[in-house]
């Protein structure tokens, strides 16, 4: 297993909407990439993490809410897909790709979602909790988009202004 390295915005992946996986694409080398995403989001740590995070424009996302919903595991979707969704949620999040940034996000308290497992045979989940969370921030990862596409362009300006510092002074830092 390899830890992967996480990407942050800017990075032009995250803006990408993430190619759906074929059925053919499921096999072991993918469920070792899968096993490595696992890895990654526990190392990190995090509830959540989706492909293009980690550089990869594929439709693929891990998620572990047992923190807050013992009901749930570790667990991994491939072409996952909102089929129904109600009520409004509203609920801080942070996100592994945007560094330093946390921010109220209203989503919908209720989704079912269709997906391939790691075999891929289909199955449904439905959760109006943490996992409902996770994964509409996870889903909005594979159509390009992060949280700061849900807060004012001031708030994101304001966001990427400073993060543009931070990022410069790490890379003196490991340079010089
Ligand atoms: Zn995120």
């Amino acid at each position: 297993m390899a830890i992967l390295e996480i990407i942050d915005v800017p990075h032009p992946t995250l803006k990408m909407r993430a190619k759906e996986v074929a059925a053919n694409e499921i096999n072991d080398d993918l469920r070792r990439f899968i096993e490595d995403m696992l890895e990654t989001m526990k190392e990190a740590p995090g509830v959540g993490l989706a492909a293009p995070q980690v550089n990869v424009s594929k439709r693929i996302l891990v998620a572990d809410p047992s923190s807050e919903d013992v009901a749930y595991g570790p667990m991994a979707l491939i072409n996952p897909e909102i089929i129904e969704m109600s009520g409004e949620n509203c609920f801080e999040e942070g996100c592994l790709s945007v560094p330093e940034f946390r921010a109220e996000i209203k989503r919908s308290k209720r989704v079912k979602v269709r997906y391939l497992d790691i075999w891929g045979k289909e199955q449904i989940i439905e959760d109006e909790g943490f996992l409902a969370i996770i994964l509409q921030h996870e889903i909005d990862h594979l159509n390009g988009i992060t949280m700061l596409d849900h807060v004012s362009p001031m708030k994101r300006m304001m966001y990427l202004k400073k993060i543009k510092k931070i990022q410069k002074k790490e890379k003196q830092a490991v340079t010089s």
